[in-house]
């Protein structure tokens, strides 16, 4: 049995979200500003998105009896974490409407299926292999080649779970060290930029895309977006292009991001390898709070509750810089800056690699 479907859910509902970060944050103040309640749900006792959320729960993902009791208090529920458990899942379902539903969970959250999913679509990826014993990896190394990039097919993120295989590799013990577990094995791409588009679909098939981001990564973690990205505009059409055919496939519902690299050839022009997609609002799309007309965060909530989407339009040329660790020290400085909107998340303690905050530098066009 399924949840009744949802058509459209007035002001003063609540929304149920699974994870309790900096992402689940921004979306219960996008939500509250409509008039809309959150209740996040997450196993953490202390969370960034607690103190903004009218309700929280504080549970495992496979406590069957509390995710009842938070089903029943919410009208339509959402996630901000592609690691939620496909069951628990499929569990609320049965209770409440689930935005995105599972394929789109499930096919992003293992490296096999998403890639699988990609080509099927007719959407180009890395050439790779699946990696689900040692033996396997001789094989997929004879077949995609070195250098490569050996990477679990579940649970990796911002570099995390990843390898690269190299000339010299002892195939038997880079096995080991990724922890044995199923992978894929990638061929290297060698692309002059990374960038995502950060798009939405609404119950209605609506789509929406922002303008394409380029994404500069610093020790494997997003360190800034600037957009426009710098690609011709043929290439952002078939970005965007790229993005909607996913969105049509999982007959997606909510905002989502798909990461790509751009690869010139020789004489120039650009060609589009996808990375991944994530079914979730996304880091390099923070600057739409600040530099775009409806936020992605506002975006998402409406895409849920079955409302209109809004205007992606941008208001300038951007910069969003991710504040990481100690970065958050120089907030009276950020504060100072004419062009500078500082976001902070609340969280405590400053670790390296953390995200703590970003800000989002507007340059309005002339
Ligand atoms: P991922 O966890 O797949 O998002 O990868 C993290 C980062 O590693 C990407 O943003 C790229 O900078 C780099 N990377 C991942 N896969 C490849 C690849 N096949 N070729 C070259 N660089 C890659």
């Amino acid at each position: 049995m399924n949840a009744a479907p949802l058509t459209r859910l007035p002001p003063g509902s609540t929304i149920g979200i699974l994870g309790g970060g900096q992402l689940g944050r921004m979306l219960a103040i996008a939500a509250a500003q409509m008039g809309l309640k959150c209740h996040i749900y997450a196993p953490e006792v202390d969370n960034p998105a607690y103190e903004v959320a009218a309700k929280h729960t504080v549970a495992p993902y496979h406590d069957a009896q509390a995710l009842s009791a938070f089903a029943a208090q919410v009208d339509v529920i959402t996630y901000e974490f592609e690691n939620i458990p496909v069951e628990t899942v499929d569990m609320l379902a049965q209770l409440r409407p689930v935005f995105p539903d599972r394929l789109a969970l499930a096919t992003s959250q293992d490296r096999l299926a998403e890639k699988a999913f990609f080509n099927a679509a007719g959407i180009a990826t890395a050439p790779f292999a699946d990696v689900e014993d040692a033996g396997a990896l001789m094989r997929a190394v004879a077949q995609i080649g070195r250098p490569a990039i050996l990477k679990t097919r579940r649970f990796g993120y911002d570099g995390k779970g990843q390898v690269v295989v190299r000339e010299s590799a002892d195939l038997a013990v880079i096995y080991r060290s990724i922890g044995a577990h199923p992978c894929i094995l990638e061929g290297i791409v060698r692309f002059s930029r990374e960038i995502s588009v950060i798009a939405a679909r609404g119950l209605d098939g609506q789509f929406a895309a922002y303008d394409v981001a380029e994404n500069q990564h610093a020790n494997h973690i997003l360190s800034k977006t600037l957009v426009p990205a710098h690609v011709t505009s043929e290439t952002a059409k078939k970005a965007i292009e790229i993005a909607q055919t996913v969105a049509r496939e999982l007959n997606y519902v909510g905002v989502f991001a798909v990461e790509m690299f751009v690869v010139p050839d020789a004489a120039g022009v650009e060609h589009l390898i996808v990375n991944e997609m994530a079914p979730r609002v996304h880091n390099s799309g923070h600057w739409t709070l600040d530099g775009a007309v409806t936020s992605q965060f506002e975006q998402h909530i409406r895409a849920i509750c079955g409302w209109p989407l809004g205007s992606v339009r941008r208001h300038g040329h951007i910069e969003m810089q991710n504040l990481i660790g100690h970065d958050t020290d120089r907030w009276l400085d950020i504060l100072a800056e004419g062009h500078a909107s500082l976001r902070l998340y609340g969280k405590s303690v400053a670790k390296a690699g953390r995200k703590m905050g970003h800000v989002t530098r507007v340059f309005p066009k002339s």
